[in-house]
């Protein structure tokens, strides 16, 4: 897709403002009824394509990226722009720099078109979390687009962007990518800079794309990985770690807790066929066996509360208030974080900060941190027996709007195939491969730490194979 865009653009079929124009009035032809933007740039945008033409004009070079339209989810900093997590409490914060992935992808050229919706400080698993309000999934309006980058998987599917970027830290751009049929691609934990990214739960969030082809993920992810003196957790992920795997010589692992009950018939169904496929083009399927994987919800509704609630710490009044009237500072705390932080955050702080209390830190927060060990040395293990993983994005289909809000447990069910990545650090990505009853069905392919680029070489293999 982007190749192509670009392609019309250097020919000069298009201009790069007949292009943003064009996504500008199918956002105003379908957002409303989708809801997958929270504000959008288009003055800013619109200028930025003019300068674009001048240059095609001119006849000067222009790169893969330039004058290609995107979003980003609202967690995520542009400098001059409104981001407010999906939160109240950020509701009149205007952003004063630049995310790192976003400064990368503006010296490349790439136009932001605007800011997509999101749950609260991206804790949730269907956008209803969001202060502001619920995004549709564009497959059938009346069901959740998933999320927390709801908003972001939402305005791919529904073409209302060419790709979009979202934030991952349990799941949150494969879940919802998923749910709306789209390519979304969680890299390994520190191959993208985090700099600019409200954080939710340091040590497991990361900034990946949500595409239409894994192709476009992989021009994407070129663009925003790297090295970022801002983000000590980043590092340079060179690309001699890309082997190229011919799909005769490599071994996909079943991993057999990941097909138990609790699976949708249909979904198994559509993933066994697929695995078929993939069988039949010579490569080898094994199944494997990842013990803990039914700690892996625990430990990380455990890791991530406790992160999130110091994470939060820092929105105590004094600054991002949207309270004007108090009488005295503890008022002032207090009516912020109660008024500003919606249920499910104020739910997670309240667990947070229980297990990292005094008496209760060794049995929860140490312990979790111990099975986090564990779950990350049963995949490097693994990975020595298989080169990729295949396993469900999801357990079911995507559920109707209000059917889970107020049953958290069932909520955070959604995330149980897509959290180990992020306990382990594992790179992994969500592959449309199917439908039933008009929703789209996915698969979800797990690569060992920092072989992103040949996870992201085999999968587009794999959706050769399957198209
Ligand atoms: N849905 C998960 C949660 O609610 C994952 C969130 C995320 O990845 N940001 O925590």
């Amino acid at each position: 897709m982007i190749k192509e865009i670009h392609q019309k653009l250097v020919n000069r079929e298009i201009t790069a403002t007949e292009l943003i124009s064009g996504y500008f009035q199918t956002i105003d032809e379908k957002d409303s009824q989708v809801k997958a933007f929270l504000s959008l740039t288009k003055d800013e945008a619109l200028q930025r394509a003019k300068k674009i033409d001048e240059k095609i004009k001119k006849g000067e070079e222009i790169n893969i990226l330039e004058g290609i339209p995107y979003a980003v989810k609202d967690n995520m900093l542009v400098n001059g722009v409104k981001a407010t997590a999906g939160s109240k409490i950020l509701e009149n914060y205007t952003a004063s720099f630049d995310a790192t992935v976003i400064k990368k992808l503006k010296e490349r050229g790439a136009i932001l078109l605007g800011k997509t919706n999101m749950d609260e400080f991206a804790m949730g698993s269907s956008t209803e979390n969001s202060a502001f309000f619920t995004t549709k999934n564009p497959c059938d309006l009346e069901r959740v687009p998933g999320g927390s980058s709801g908003g972001s998987a939402a305005a791919v599917a529904s073409k209302m962007s060419v790709f979009t970027l979202g934030s991952d830290t349990g799941g949150s751009i494969r879940q919802p990518a998923g749910f709306c049929g789209v390519v979304g691609f969680k890299p390994s934990y520190g191959a993208v800079s985090r700099y600019g990214l409200i954080a939710m739960a340091s040590s497991l969030d990361i900034i990946g794309p949500l595409t239409q082809s894994v192709e476009d993920a992989e021009i994407v992810f070129k663009t925003i990985c790297g090295k970022d003196p801002m983000d000590s957790t980043s590092y340079n992920l060179e690309e001699i770690h890309n082997t190229q795997y011919r799909i005769q010589n490599t071994v996909f692992g079943l991993p057999k807790e990941y097909f138990q009950e609790g699976l949708d018939g249909k979904i198994k169904k559509t993933i066994a066929e697929v695995i078929k496929k993939i069988k039949s083009k010579g490569a080898t399927i094994k199944e494997v066996s990842l013990p803990s994987t039914s700690y892996a919800l625990p430990c990380y509704y455990i890791i991530m509360p406790a992160e999130a609630s110091s994470n939060l710490a820092r929105f105590d009044g004094i600054r991002y208030s949207p309270i004007s009237n108090y009488p005295n500072l503890h008022d002032l705390y207090f009516k912020t974080r109660g008024k500003g932080f919606g249920a499910e955050v104020r739910r997670r702080i309240v667990l947070g900060t229980y297990v990292l209390s005094s008496g209760y830190y060794e049995a929860y927060y140490k312990k979790a941190q111990q099975v986090r060990k564990l779950i990350a040395q049963e995949f490097d293990k693994v990975f020595q027996e298989v080169d990729f993983l295949i396993t469900p994005t999801s357990p079911t289909f995507p559920f109707k709007i209000g059917e889970k809000v107020d049953d958290p447990l069932s909520m955070y069910l959604s995330d149980i195939f897509t959290v180990s990545a992020n306990i382990a650090g594992v790179p992994a990505i969500n592959l449309p491969c199917g439908q039933a009853d008009n929703l789209p069905i996915s698969m979800q392919i797990i690569g060992s730490y920092l072989s992103d680029f040949s996870l992201l070489n085999v999968t587009k293999t794999i959706e050769d194979i399957i198209s």
